[in-house]
């Protein structure tokens, strides 16, 4: 499975005293359908956060971003893919 929807984490459910969540509020969900047709639904993230997908957004463009959760980078890989090798 290497598809992945973007998920993002709606600031009302954020759950209370989290503040580092609000930098990194996109997430990495399993696409088990089209990421199109999962667009609205809560789901859980890979790294077990609850978010609400964003359809229009590809995760492998906006999870090598700054504001996407550095857990959910690590499961996918997405990061590391698009970082030069040393
Ligand atoms: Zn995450």
């Amino acid at each position: 499975m290497d598809t992945y929807a973007v998920g993002f984490a709606r600031p009302d459910r954020w759950s209370r005293g989290e503040p580092a969540h609000h930098s990194h509020p996109w997430h990495a969900v399993e696409a088990h359908r089209l990421p199109s047709e999962l667009d609205g639904e809560i789901e859980l993230a890979v790294c077990g956060a609850i978010v609400q997908i964003w359809g229009s957004q590809k995760w492998d463009r906006v999870g090598a971003g700054r504001t996407a959760c550095p857990t959910c980078q690590e499961v996918t890989s997405v990061g590391k893919a698009l970082t030069p090798a040393r």
